[in-house]
């Protein structure tokens, strides 16, 4: 059934050449049944391939094809901010441009949409995924679930619709450092979870190395909550604590019996500990600090090479 709405279709696309044809076709092959109007978004995010070739080719034959090209690559975060701030739909549905994420979800995401939902999820089980990946991620966020303030899930990422109203609270917060499955989590709105089956890439490569990955767990930590300073707290009040309670017994030894030999291993272990402890904390402190810097210089999330908007811009 046709439902009469007007849906931005997102797709963050770096060095995604050979999946831009096919996911053009699939897309529009779901959403002509589906929806009265519909735009497609290419945000070519950088690429060094001939992605923005392929993407331009179809924006010349096809007026619902857009695109922004930015100057480099920003990341995908940076991509959909973007893309966000671009769509003109009354609904936008954000999605992963190869063809990891499954067309005829759109159906389920559309219906969550009519039935008066801000925020409609796709929630991936991790079939297509590789077996530590998938250990990693559900180990992750495990231990993300007890430590950060909002609340993720494993499997929930960027796939998912969102109304025009969570589209514009997205874009009214301003930070730099994007994580954005907790932003989404962090503006509340009502929402509705589908479950779909996670497909392998069609073609090209995922562009997570091991390094990203580690740095993108470490922003979804300390983007949204300031436990680990907190915990750095703890450490340090619970080792002066210890500290204080050797120092007072040794001191009453020296009282009982005077001074006996000092010990190598007990100061050393000391000193190492203490030591340790500190450059734990300056760390975490650093992070911190390394992202109140990133702020304070306000520097644009993106910058635009070219757009092509019919009727605004010649292609
Ligand atoms: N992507 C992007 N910029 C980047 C990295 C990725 O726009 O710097 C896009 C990519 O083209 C794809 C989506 O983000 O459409 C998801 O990336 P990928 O498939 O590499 O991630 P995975 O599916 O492995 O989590
Ligand atoms: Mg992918």
């Amino acid at each position: 059934m046709k439902r009469n709405i007007f849906i931005s279709i997102l797709l963050p696309s770096f060095n995604e050449a050979e999946n831009i044809f096919a996911i053009y076709s699939e897309l529009t092959k779901e959403l002509s049944k589906k929806v009265s109007r519909y735009e497609i978004l290419f945000i070519d995010d950088g690429s060094t391939d001939r992605t923005i070739d392929k993407i331009k080719e179809l924006a010349l034959k096809h007026s619902e094809v857009k695109y922004i090209a930015l100057t480099r690559n920003f990341g995908k975060e940076a991509a959909m901010f973007a893309g966000l701030k671009h769509a003109k739909g009354e609904a936008v549905i954000i999605m992963d441009a190869d063809l990891q994420h499954p067309v005829n979800v759109i159906h389920s995401l559309i219906e969550g949409y009519r039935e008066g939902y801000d925020q409609v999820i796709a929630q991936r089980n991790r079939t297509g995924d590789a077996v530590i990946r998938s250990k990693f991620s559900s180990l992750y966020y495990t231990v993300l679930e007890r430590l950060i303030d909002v609340e993720l899930k494993d499997g929930q990422g960027d796939f998912r619709l969102l109304s025009r109203r969570a589209v514009q609270a997205v874009l009214q917060i301003s930070e730099r450092n994007r994580f954005s499955k907790g932003l989404f989590s962090w503006i509340g709105f009502k929402k509705k979870v589908i479950q779909y089956e996670n497909k392998s890439r069609k073609a090209g490569k995922s562009k997570w190395s091991i390094r990203k990955l580690i740095d993108y767990a470490i922003e979804g930590v300390v983007s949204f909550n300031h436990k680990p300073l907190r915990i750095c707290l703890y450490t340090g009040v619970v080792t002066l604590f210890l500290v204080l309670i050797y120092i007072s017994i040794m001191f009453i030894q020296i009282l009982a019996h005077g001074i006996s030999v000092p010990g190598y291993f007990t100061t050393i272990s000391s000193v190492l500990f203490l030591g340790g402890v500190q450059l734990v904390s300056l760390g975490v402190i650093g992070e911190y600090i390394g992202r109140i810097y990133v702020e304070a210089k306000q520097r644009p999330l993106y910058l635009i090479e070219n757009k092509c908007w019919r009727g605004f811009h010649q292609c």
